[in-house]
C-alpha cells in the first residue's frame, strides 16, 4: 500500500486507567494524567533505559499529578528511578513537572531551548492582575466587553501555579540530533506553530513516533497569538513544519501523541493537518468583506459554538489567522477607536 492511502487507525480504543500504564511497544509505556480543562487528559510515556527510565512530557504541577506520579512510580515503573525527562515543548501540561523530577528525583532535563527559555521565563513571570500590554493585547483583539472586564479585575492564568520552579540547567535537543531512548535511534526533527521549537522524535529503529502537540489525532492543536508576540504568524509556522515533517511520515508508524489516542495513519493526519489551516483561511476571507474585530470571526473558523471556557484559546487562534492573512496581503489592519484593530478582505 502506497503512504497515504490508509486511513487513521487507534490500535487502543480505551486509555490506560489512572495510575496504570499501556505497554504500547518493547519497553515504551503509555501513560495519562489529568488535566482540569475541557481537553481532560496528557499523555505521557516512559522509555525503558535499563537502570532507568526517560519519561516523555510530565503533566501539571498539581497535589494531584504528584499523587499520580507516585502511583505511577511505584506500580508500572516498579521503583526504577526516572533518569531524565525529556519535554516536547513548552506549555505547562507538558513541562509542569519537569523542575520537580530533576530536584525531587535527579532527573537531567532534556529539550529544546526555546522551550526551556520560555518555560522558566513564563515560570518565573508570576502576576497577580493581567499587565497593561495583556490589557491593550485584549483591546486589539475586541474581546467581548464582560468577559474583558471579568479578567481584567482577576488573577490570570500563571504558569508558577501549574508549572514547578525550574532550576537552573537542561541539556539542549536541536534539529538533526539523534538521540538514544529506551534502546532506540530517534531523530529529532522541530515543529513549530503550535509552540516555538516544539521537538518530535522519529524511530530510526522501528515504528515509532513521539509527536507531543505537533502531530494529533482528532483534535486540532491550538494556534495561538499571544500578547508576548501579537504581530506573530503562527499559522505560517505551522503549515512550514506540517510540510516539512510530512516527509518523515508513513502509514505504519504509531503516533504517540500529547493527547488523544496512539495512530497509525500518519501521512493523511498531516495532510489533514495542513489542509484544515487552508480552509480555515479560505472561510475567514469570503467572511471579512465587512471589516470584523478578532472576537467577530469565530463563526468562519469554528463549526461550534464557543462557550466561555472556549474562548480565550478561540479568540487567540482568530488572531493567528487574521495575521497570517495579514501578513500574506490578503486582509488590511486599522485600529478603531477603542483600540481594536479591524480586520477586511483587500479585493
Ligand atoms: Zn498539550
Amino acid at each position: 500500500m502506497k503512504d497515504g492511502t490508509a486511513g487513521i487507525r487507534y490500535p487502543w480504543q480505551t486509555p490506560p486507567a489512572e495510575g496504570e500504564a499501556i505497554e504500547v511497544a518493547y519497553g515504551v509505556l503509555w501513560m495519562r494524567l489529568p488535566l482540569p480543562m475541557k481537553l481532560d487528559h496528557v499523555n505521557i510515556y516512559a522509555l525503558d533505559d535499563g537502570d532507568s527510565w526517560t519519561v516523555i512530557d510530565t503533566g501539571f504541577d498539581s497535589r494531584k499529578s504528584r499523587a499520580i506520579w507516585q502511583k505511577l512510580l511505584d506500580g508500572p515503573l516498579a521503583g526504577k528511578p526516572v533518569g531524565r525527562v525529556i519535554v516536547t515543548h513548552h506549555h505547562p501540561d507538558h513541562v509542569g513537572l519537569a523542575g520537580w523530577f530533576q530536584t525531587e528525583h535527579g532527573a537531567s532535563l532534556w529539550t529544546t531551548r526555546t522551550a526551556w527559555l520560555f518555560a522558566r521565563m513564563l515560570q518565573l513571570d508570576e502576576q497577580a492582575v493581567p499587565r497593561q500590554e495583556t490589557l491593550d493585547f485584549y483591546r486589539s483583539c475586541g474581546m467581548d466587553e464582560a468577559i474583558f472586564k471579568q479578567r481584567a479585575s482577576e488573577r490570570p492564568f500563571n504558569f508558577a501555579d501549574m508549572v514547578a520552579p525550574m532550576p537552573l540547567g537542561f541539556k539542549r535537543i536541536k534539529q538533526g540530533d539523534v538521540v538514544r531512548i529506551g534502546g532506540r535511534d530517534w531523530d529529532v526533527h522541530i515543529g513549530n506553530g503550535h509552540a516555538p521549537e516544539h521537538a518530535t522524535f522519529w524511530s530510526r529503529d522501528d515504528h515509532l513516533v513521539l509527536s507531543g502537540d505537533q502531530i494529533l489525532p482528532s483534535i486540532s492543536s491550538n494556534i495561538g497569538v499571544y500578547a508576548t508576540e501579537p504581530e506573530a504568524d503562527p499559522v505560517a509556522d505551522w503549515l512550514e513544519a506540517c510540510e516539512r515533517l510530512s516527509q518523515y511520515a508513513r502509514d505504519d508508524q504509531l503516533i504517540l501523541g500529547g493527547h488523544k489516542l496512539p495512530f497509525t495513519g500518519a501521512p493523511l493526519r498531516m495532510r489533514q493537518l495542513i489542509d484544515n489551516h487552508h480552509g480555515a483561511l479560505e472561510r475567514l476571507k469570503a467572511f471579512l468583506d465587512q471589516p470584523k474585530t478578532a472576537g467577530e470571526c469565530f463563526p468562519p473558523l469554528f463549526k461550534r459554538t464557543i462557550d466561555e471556557g472556549a474562548y480565550g484559546l478561540a479568540l487567540v487562534e482568530a488572531l493567528a489567522h487574521l495575521n497570517h492573512l495579514y501578513q500574506v496581503g490578503e486582509v488590511s489592519r486599522t485600529m478603531r477607536e477603542d483600540g481594536a484593530f479591524l480586520w477586511q478582505r483587500i479585493t
